[in-house]
């Protein structure tokens, strides 16, 4: 018998694969990308994935025996592992790290999982011998208690190692990991009725009224009703239309009837939901400006580049997407679609599924983990034929990335600009656009980035011919557009001009929209009531506890909170500095502007969309439908509202504090600043008639608002280059971010300059700090922060390794100081 060791991936933060054993008895099932339960530490039981197999025992350490392999297939491809290696290797992070962030937690049994019966599982159907023995006994345990820990499993079974049998059981949909239902929000339900295709024909349609005649009179009007809808849609006859409608036209009876002879089908759906099993609308056709950048996108496409598609908002850029997404289906293969924040999803599946139908998948963490895993596998068995549907286009944030493809054609990234597609904590901190852009080459497949702002990284990748640049410059329906005004705060305050928030112009922009029926948007990147309290008699500002920052007031909840480690507490009713009771609430967050406006304008319906208010899965798509169909008629969010939303009605848009963008303390906030105002302007004057944007500002005469005012984009990139070249910031550069972590002040300050000093023996002038960051204490950790400036030539492998052994030198000649060094490559 051959001994094999076996790798394997592991999902803690440790910084190697691990050498496994293999039991002879097991020697058969392996295969790499397979799950395997493995001890690691003393006694705890882990879910890792088999990386290498081989027949090399550890040199260092008595390697252990692997305690079972879950999977007859495997559920990670080796392909991905390769693509795992370049993250974790690129981004400085472990391999466990990599897995954590790839795998769904659904996949991971580990010794604290629970399992539940799956919801959609009928026991009473299931045929006898679709089980074993063993997990017989674990379903009949489950139909006494509800849910069983996997101790209790074991216990039921008397055996030690019970993964395998819970992992054919969740294959076989019997069960699933525990899942607390988290949903208040119930889908409101919506009937649609289709004529039977067997009778869509004119003549079948004869045929049915001739036999009705005038003894069925009731079905003839109700069928009669049916057509005479459709057909004032110029729909075809074989279209689902409203139940509702059709019942105000000719009643309940005959309609009942007709379902019932099966002549029309009805089925229930979400609202606003309806999903054929394949799309029916048909694909706009382009303008002639769109059609010829889809052409110069193929012709990039064809030089194996990567395109980006630089059009101004409300180009047609989804549009485009969808023609290439259905030149891909085509070829059978999968399109992943990538947009950078969850709010936009909700708007663009409608869009997709109007054209694909069932045929567009969505991954992102406001899915459970049990819907995680079904659409890993579904990918996983893409062209296998054991899908019922296969999805061929799955939308999603980053981390759809990490999804099983085996035949991707073309990656979209939607604004691609977004900050949103970087992920900080924890690691792998890696970056979403530039990760797709290495999956892309790993599949050879087409990749287009997209947006109406790119970033300075991909300008000047396309300035120096990397990249293919595609523009599209105008607005697809004519008329539209929008006009700019510059408000000065410090103006209309000192002339008491001010309605609340408000300036006047925008006050009364928003008077003579509302009476026009049109629609408002109002963006302010402030999340609860007040950002801080403060004392009026001693200036005492309440703080966390453990944070270096003011704690935020939420009014609906009455809680201060700090929005960095999630302390709250009441608010107190006396300072705590002086004892007097003068307590104020200052700044201006999303709550306490939803409360002036709705003060302002009594008579209006106002939704208010950040994170405290889009929590449930379906929060987004209520707001967001609410909007669409005109029940709300001002929109207040945060940065949510600024990205993508296309909305025809929205004629006024206001951002009611610029200056907190303009003076963010960061090299990037000028083209942050920049991409927000031009994105924000784009939410307006997307149907014929002209919209406007609002700019509150203290500083109406920053450089940034001038580009903006004079619509002067390629000219404020060039101007933002220049300073990026002089300053060797990026793209001239590349930026990693060391940051230490210590409750030891002190001990943080030595470390930190410890560590500066090790690294000056390599990168010279280009590392900076060590500093405070602008939190200069988050949980009682102290942090400090190293920036090195990398050249872009050096080799990436090189400076990893440098960087490794020097945090390394400082690890071994500290172990006893209680501190955390982590990295961050490529900052935004
Ligand atoms: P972008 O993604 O560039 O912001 P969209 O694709 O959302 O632009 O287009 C803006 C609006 O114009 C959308 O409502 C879209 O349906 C419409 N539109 C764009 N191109 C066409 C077209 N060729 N035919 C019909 N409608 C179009
Ligand atoms: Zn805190």
């Amino acid at each position: 018998m051959e001994t094999f060791f076996i790798d394997v991936i592991v999902p803690l933060s440790v910084p190697y694969k691990y050498t496994y054993r293999v039991p002879a008895a097991l020697n058969n099932d392996l295969k790499i990308g397979k799950r395997v339960i493995v001890q690691f530490g003393k006694s705890k039981l882990y879910t890792g994935i088999i990386y290498k197999i081989h027949n090399q025992a550890p040199a260092y350490y008595e390697a252990k025996y692997i305690e079972a392999v879950l999977d007859e297939e495997a559920v990670v491809l080796e392909q991905q592992l390769l693509f795992w290696d370049w993250l974790a290797f690129y981004y400085c992070a472990n391999p466990g790290d990599v897995l954590n962030a790839a795998l769904p937690s659904g996949l991971k049994l580990s010794s604290q999982s629970t399992i539940q019966i799956n919801p959609s599982f009928n026991l009473e159907e299931m045929d006898y011998h679709y089980l074993t023995q063993k997990e017989h006994q674990i379903v009949e345990a489950l139909s006494v208690s509800p849910n069983l820990s996997f101790d209790d499993v074991s216990k039921v079974l008397s055996i030690k190692s019970v993964q395998p049998i819970v992992a054919s059981l969740i294959k076989k949909t019997v069960i699933q990991i525990f899942e607390e239902v988290k949903e208040k929000y119930k889908p409101k339900m919506v009937h649609y009725l289709q004529l039977n295709p067997a009778y869509v024909s004119e003549e079948a349609i004869k045929g049915l009224l001739d036999k009705f005649g005038t003894k069925s009179f009731k079905q003839a009007e109700a069928l009669l009703a049916f057509l005479a809808i459709v057909k004032a849609r110029k729909g075809s006859n074989a279209e689902w239309i409203l139940k509702s409608d059709v019942v105000a036209k000719c009643g309940n009876a005959g309609v009942v009837a007709l379902i019932k002879k099966e002549i029309l089908n009805e089925q229930a759906l979400e609202e606003g939901r309806l999903v054929f099993a394949k799309g029916n609308k048909v694909i706009a056709n382009l303008s002639g400006l769109q059609s010829q950048a889809l052409t110069e996108i193929k012709t990039g496409f064809d030089e194996n580049k990567p395109v980006v598609l630089n059009g101004v908002t409300g180009s047609g850029k989804t549009e485009i997407y969808i023609h290439l997404i259905n030149e891909q289906i085509a070829n059978g293969s999968q399109v992943l679609y990538l947009i950078p924040e969850i709010a936009l999803t909700t708007q663009l599946i409608a869009r997709l599924r109007a054209v694909f139908g069932e045929q567009v998948g969505v991954y992102h963490s406001k899915f459970s983990e049990n819907e995680r895993v079904e659409i890993w596998n579904n990918v996983l068995q893409f062209g296998s034929g054991r899908n019922k549907t296969d999805y061929k286009i799955i939308l999603g944030a980053r981390s759809s990335l990490f999804l099983p493809f085996s035949k991707l054609g073309l990656i979209l990234v939607d604004e691609e600009h977004d900050n949103s597609f970087k992920q900080y904590d924890p690691s792998p901190r890696y970056h979403g656009r530039d990760a797709a852009l290495y999956l892309a080459t790993q599949h050879k497949a087409n990749v287009l980035l997209g947006s109406a702002t790119p970033s300075l990284e991909t300008m000047y990748q396309i300035k120096n011919n990397r990249y293919i640049e595609v523009k599209l410059s105008a607005q697809h329906v004519e008329g539209g557009g929008t006009e700019v005004v510059v408000c000065d705060t410090n103006y209309y305050e000192k002339s008491q001009q001010m309605k609340a928030c408000l300036t006047m112009p925008l006050f009364n922009a928003i008077e003579s929209a509302l009476s026009a029926k049109k629609q408002v948007i109002l963006f302010q990147n402030r999340r609860g009531y007040a950002p801080y309290t403060e004392c009026k008699d001693c200036g005492h500002v309440p703080q966390c506890v453990s944070c270096d920052v003011s704690l935020i007031y939420h009014k609906q909840s009455n809680k201060l909170t700090c929005h960095y480690c999630g302390y709250t507490t009441v608010p107190p009713t006396v300072c705590s500095a002086c004892g007097r009771n003068n307590l104020v609430y200052k700044g201006l967050g999303t709550e306490k502007i939803e409360e002036d406006i709705a003060l302002l304008f009594p008579e209006v319906s106002i939704a208010r969309m950040d994170l405290d208010s889009t929590r449930s899965k379906y929060a987004y798509k209520q707001l967001l439908d609410d909007f669409e169909s005109g029940k709300t008629s001002i929109l207040i969010g945060t940065q949510m509202v600024t990205k993508g939303l296309d909305f025809k009605n929205v004629s006024v848009v206001g951002i009611l504090n610029a200056d907190s963008a303009l003076n963010f303390p960061d090299f990037r906030s000028f083209e942050k600043a920049f991409q927000l105002f031009i994105q924000v302007r784009g939410r307006a004057g997307r149907g014929s008639e002209k919209g406007q944007v609002f700019i509150q500002t203290n500083q109406p005469k920053h450089e940034v608002i001038k580009y903006v005012l004079n619509n002067e984009l390629e000219l404020f990139y060039e101007k933002i280059l220049e300073q990026r070249r002089e300053f060797f910031y990026p793209p001239f550069s590349r930026l990693i971010e060391i940051s230490i972590q210590s409750k030891d002040i002190n001990e943080l300050n030595h470390l930190s300059d410890l560590l500066a000093q090790y690294l000056k023996t390599e990168f010279k002038q280009h590392v900076l700090g060590p500093e405070f960051p602008m939190i200069k204490k988050i949980k009682n950790n102290y942090i400090k922060r190293i920036l090195l400036k990398v050249n872009r030539n050096d080799s990436v492998f090189k400076t990893r390794e440098f960087l490794h052994d020097k945090v390394n030198e400082l690890k071994s000649n500290f172990k006893n100081w209680n501190y955390r060094v982590s990295i961050n490559v490529d900052p935004v």
